[in-house]
C-alpha cells in the first residue's frame, strides 16, 4: 500500500487545508516559480550554454535507458547544454551523441530528468498527453476494472507512461496528484484533456506528497476543474466509502487494497478480527460484512477513525460487533499481547515505512516488530495478512523480515497468498519500482 508516511511512529493523517481554488491563483498555461532558477545539481554539469538544451549522458551510463528505465540521476549526467529550466522536455543523448529519448528536466532533483519517450520522431504536446491519457483509459476499460467499483487509479505514472502523475477516480471527482516537475509544466494541458475524456464533475489537484518537496516544488491542494460535491462516495464491491479528497491521506483512498480487501471480506466469517492502520475502515467494513463475530480496528489517526466509523454506518453494518482503538500500534499490539488477548485474521497494512533503500534496515525492524506481535496475538489456525507499501523494501526481503518475525514468535506458519495491488495499478516491465505493494497471507500451522 501505498502509505504515506516514513516513520512508523507518526501519525500523517494531514489536517485539513480546505478546498481553496486555485485556478484564480496560478495562470492558465504560466510557469510555476521554480521555472525561473537552475538548480545546483544542472548548474555543476552545465556544458554549452549557448547550444540548444540538451542532456548528454557519461560513458557507460546509458545502459539503464537502453533497457527503457525512465529515470536519468544526475550522477549518470556527463553535461547539460543551454539553461534548462524545471519541466523544460529535452533530448537525452548517450557519451557519442545517440538519441535516447525526450526527458522532462527536474534540475531540482536527484532525478534530474524523467523520460517520456523513446521515439525521436514524437513531439512532447498536447496530442501527446491526450494519447498516453487515452491509453491508460483504455486499459482499464478493456480488463473492465470499474465492475466492482466506482473507485479506480487512471493513472499509475511511470507505469502509465507518465512519470510523476497520478490520477485517481471516485464516482465523479478526479483527484490528480503531481510529482514531478514534467507533468507540473503540463498541468493545465493534462486537467483540460481529463475534463473533456471523463466529463468528471470535479478535478481536485492534491498536489502535497512528501516527494514534491524532493523535486523542488511547491505544494498545492485545491479544486482544478469544476466543483468539489459536499461528499465524496466511492462503492467498492458494494460497499460504500466517504472519500476526503481535501484532506485523507494519498488521494483520499487507499484503492491498491482493493482485492486484498475483498479476501479478507471472503475470510471473516465467525472469527475474532484485528485490523491494524485501518484508516477509514477498509478492512474493518469488509470483515464485518463477511461475518466476522468482533473486530478491533486501530489506527493513530482520529479523523481516519471517525471516517470509519461513519462508514460502517453508511452501510448499515451491526456496529456492536466493531470495537475502535485510537493509539500507536507497536504500543497497542504489545498492550494486547500482555491481556493475552488473540485473534483468528490480522491485518497488517501499515504506512510506508521504507521509501526508498536507504531506509530498509530501519524499516525491516519495524515491520520485524508487528509482525512478530501479529503471530503471537493469533490462534492456531489463525491468518496474517501482512502488507508492506515500501518501495525500499522488495518483496524477497519482505519474505525474509516475516519468516524472521515467525520464528522469533516461535510458530510455523505458511503463506497461502502472495498478494499486489489491484490492476488499476499496472506495473510497467522496465519499472519495477512501480511494485510497490507486497502482500503475503500465512496461516499460523
Ligand atoms: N488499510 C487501510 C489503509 C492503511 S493506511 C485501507 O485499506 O484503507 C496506513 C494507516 O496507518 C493510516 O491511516 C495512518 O493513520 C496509520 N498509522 C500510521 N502510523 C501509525 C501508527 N504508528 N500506529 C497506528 N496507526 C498508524
Amino acid at each position: 500500500m501505498t502509505h504515506q508516511k516514513t516513520k512508523p511512529h507518526s501519525t500523517p493523517h494531514r489536517p485539513s487545508q480546505g478546498n481553496r481554488d486555485f485556478r484564480n491563483r496560478t495562470r492558465r498555461g504560466n510557469n510555476p516559480p521554480a521555472e525561473q532558477k537552475i538548480a545546483p545539481h544542472i548548474a555543476a554539469l552545465t556544458g554549452n550554454a549557448s547550444a540548444r538544451p540538451a542532456i548528454t549522458l557519461k560513458a557507460g551510463r546509458e545502459k539503464s535507458l537502453l533497457r527503457r528505465h525512465p529515470w536519468i540521476f544526475s550522477g549518470a549526467i556527463e553535461h547539460v547544454d543551454g539553461a534548462p529550466r524545471s519541466g523544460d522536455t529535452l533530448p537525452v543523448r548517450d557519451a557519442t551523441g545517440n538519441f535516447l529519448g525526450w526527458a522532462a528536466c527536474n534540475p531540482d532533483s536527484q532525478i534530474t530528468a524523467r523520460v517520456w519517450s523513446w521515439r525521436e520522431s514524437e513531439d512532447i504536446d498536447a496530442g501527446f498527453f491526450r494519447n498516453r491519457i487515452t491509453n491508460a483509459l483504455g486499459m482499464r476499460r478493456e480488463l473492465q476494472l470499474a465492475e466492482h467499483s466506482s473507485g479506480m487509479r487512471l493513472i499509475h505514472a511511470e507505469s502509465d507512461g507518465l512519470p510523476g502523475l497520478i490520477v485517481d477516480q471516485y464516482g465523479g471527482v478526479l483527484v490528480m496528484q503531481i510529482g514531478s516537475a514534467g507533468p507540473e509544466r503540463w498541468r493545465e494541458t493534462i486537467a483540460d484533456i481529463l475534463y473533456e475524456l471523463c466529463k468528471p464533475v470535479c478535478i481536485y489537484e492534491r498536489s502535497d506528497s512528501d516527494s514534491r518537496g524532493l523535486e523542488g516544488l511547491e505544494e498545492r491542494n485545491g479544486v482544478l476543474r469544476g466543483t468539489l460535491p459536499d461528499n465524496v462516495e466511492v462503492i467498492e464491491h458494494g460497499l460504500r466509502f466517504r472519500v476526503d479528497v481535501a484532506a485523507g491521506q494519498k488521494t483520499g483512498f487507499y484503492l491498491d487494497q482493493r482485492d486484498n480487501r475483498a479476501l479478507t471480506g471472503a475470510w471473516a466469517a465467525g472469527r475474532d478480527v484485528l485490523n491494524c492502520f485501518c484508516y477509514t475502515g477498509g478492512f474493518s467494513l469488509y470483515a464485518l460484512r463477511g461475518g466476522a463475530k468482533s473486530i478491533l480496528s486501530i489506527d493513530s489517526s482520529q479523523e481516519a477513525l471517525q471516517l470509519a466509523q461513519a462508514n460502517v454506518a453508511l452501510n448499515d453494518l451491526d456496529v456492536s460487533r466493531a470495537e475502535w482503538l485510537c493509539a500507536d500500534v507497536f504500543e497497542a499490539l504489545r498492550k494486547l499481547r500482555d491481556q493475552n488477548r488473540k485473534f483468528d485474521l490480522i491485518v497488517l497494512d501499515p504506512p510506508k515505512f521504507a521509501p526508498t533503500a536507504a531506509f530498509a534496515e530501519k524499516a525491516s525492524r519495524a515491520y520485524k516488530d508487528i509482525n512478530l506481535l501479529g503471530f503471537k496475538l493469533l490462534r492456531p489456525g489463525g491468518l496474517l495478512c501482512t502488507y508492506s507499501c515500501s518501495g525500499g523494501i522488495g518483496e524477497d526481503l519482505f519474505q525474509k523480515i516475516i519468516a524472521g518475525a515467525a520464528l522469533d514468535a516461535g510458530v510455523d506458519a505458511q503463506i497461502v497468498h502472495y498478494l499486489h495491488a489491484s490492476a488499476d495499478h499496472p506495473v510497467l516491465l522496465s519499472f519495477p519500482e512501480g511494485a510497490y505493494l507486497k502482500g503475503l497471507v500465512l496461516r499460523v500451522t
